[in-house]
């Protein structure tokens, strides 16, 4: 089921055929650029604003829109409920004496 019942904006008329387009388009794979190159190519079925809401922008055209995997999909719209996500850093160790100051 997706969920779009957050969106600050509402989807265009006829956005599951859109979205079945969009998605056939890019062959069912998620187009995320990873940081080695090359999209991440995971199953898809997700269909994303690569500008959207967030930004202000209100733009449905092809261009705009692209694949995603649902994990991708996650980390862009939940980047800014994510703060939980943060690992907090280990505790600090007692310090230890430099071995060059042990004698
Ligand atoms: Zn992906």
């Amino acid at each position: 089921m997706a969920s779009q019942g957050r969106r600050a904006t509402p989807l265009p008329k006829g956005w599951a055929r859109i979205r079945t387009r969009i998605l056939k388009r890019d062959g069912w794979r998620c187009r995320w650029p990873l940081a080695a190159g090359g999209p991440c190519g995971e199953p898809a079925n997700q269909v994303d604003h690569r500008v959207g809401a967030a930004q202000g922008v209100d733009d449905h055209s092809d261009e705009n829109l692209w694949s995603l995997c649902q994990w991708h999909h996650d980390q862009k719209t939940g980047r800014e409920a994510s703060a939980v996500a943060h690992a907090k850093p280990p505790k600090a160790r007692p310090a230890e004496a430099h071995p060059g100051l042990i004698n």
